[in-house]
């Protein structure tokens, strides 16, 4: 039976790395139907709209859909459908995955990196609720619930059981937001207490960055407020070979959007060298998703061959060759 699966695209480099994704899926074997939908800023412009009703729509068929990444304007404009999308659909796990490749060229080369990050992805200072007090004096609510934050760590521990992770660290400023961040510390350790054999500790957000650069290798599970979640994601790119490689996915009781971390990339749009790995990979955590095991399983390998014989890399991760070439290589690789 074939499997439907909602497909944006997204802006920037996003059509070109979900087309590549698209393809590569489609390489495996499995049975997609596709349900392309167009979602990016220009039609957010046009409609006037910033999540279209029929995304919902699609997605409320579909339940699964695979994104690309959509620009927002900075310090203007339109609020990031991103972060709509996400509270819309209440999906309220964010999950990265972030893995050393081997071939790949990085100041931590030497250093096995594997850790997963859950960031929490519906509140924090993601609320949106900003407002001008008098002229030039602006706040900005940061919402921290119990609900929310028992819902993230209960998902992140209930992970580590299930894939036999150890460590869990949760990330905080508790020291500073004693209110907000501390009790998002109160949940992660009540869940912790009713997971004894997980190891748990707690860092500063600060203080985490730093161990994050010194001691990659020591992290396991992360567990953190949406913001400093966000933050961190990329640092942990950074340290295993950037945005072209780190997959996500955003998970919720009826929904699942799997999309990479990095944004649209303006700066590299329309170049054909958009690094397509992250897309893949969050295609790999897709088909995990819909229990294609075997098929998720021969992408993961057909990716890390073709990383291993370093001949068809894409510029970002040290090597010449573009989207396209990088994904015949992958798809040459899973004959
Ligand atoms: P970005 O992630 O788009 O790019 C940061 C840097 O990483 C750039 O130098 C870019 O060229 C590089 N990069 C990212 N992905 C790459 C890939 N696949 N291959 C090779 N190089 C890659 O971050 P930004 O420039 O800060 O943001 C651009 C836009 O993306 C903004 O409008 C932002 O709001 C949006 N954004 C969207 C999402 C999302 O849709 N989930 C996430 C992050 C940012």
């Amino acid at each position: 039976m074939a499997h439907s699966v909602t497909l944006i695209q997204g802006d920037g480099i996003g059509p070109e790395v979900a087309s590549a994704a698209r393809r590569a899926v489609d390489a495996t074997g499995v049975k997609i139907d596709w349900e392309p939908v167009e979602l990016s800023g220009e039609v957010i412009r046009k409609t006037g709209q910033s999540l279209p009703q029929y995304v919902i729509d699609s997605l409320d068929r579909t339940a699964v859909g695979l994104k690309g990444p959509v620009a927002t304007p900075v310090g203007e404009g339109f609020a990031s459908v991103n972060v709509a999308l996400r509270k819309r659909l209440d999906l309220f796990a964010n999950v990265r995955p972030v893995r050393s490749l081997p071939g790949v060229v990085t100041r931590f080369q030497d250093v096995k990196i594997d850790m997963v990050i859950f960031r929490e992805n519906t509140e924090d200072l993601y609320s949106g609720l900003e407002h001008e007090v008098v002229k030039d004096v602006v706040t900005s609510l940061k919402v921290i619930t119990r609900t929310a934050s028992i819902r993230i760590a209960e998902y992140a521990f209930k992970f580590a059981d299930e894939v036999g992770r150890k460590k869990i660290t949760a990330i905080h400023k508790a020291n500073i937001m004693k209110l907000a961040d501390g009790l998002f510390l109160r949940c992660c350790r009540e869940v912790a207490a009713r997971h004894p054999h997980i190891q748990y500790n707690e860092l500063i957000v600060d203080n985490a960055s730093m161990q994050l650069v010194m001691r990659p290798q020591t992290f396991d599970v992360l567990l953190l407020p949406n913001l400093y979640g966000d933050i961190v994601s990329d640092l942990a790119a950074g340290l295993v070979g950037g945005l072209g490689i780190v997959p996500g996915a955003n998970m919720g009781e009826k929904h699942a959007v799997f999309e990479a971390v990095h944004g649209s990339a303006p700066d590299i749009a329309g170049k054909g060298i958009a690094n397509p790995t992250a897309m893949m990979l969050s295609s790999v955590l897709m088909l995990i998703h819909l229990k294609e095991h075997a098929a998720a399983g021969r992408l993961q390998t057909a990716i890390e061959k073709v990383y291993a014989s370093q001949n068809h890399l894409t510029p970002d991760v040290g090597g010449s060759a573009g989207t396209t070439e990088f994904t015949d290589a992958v798809i040459a690789a899973m004959q």
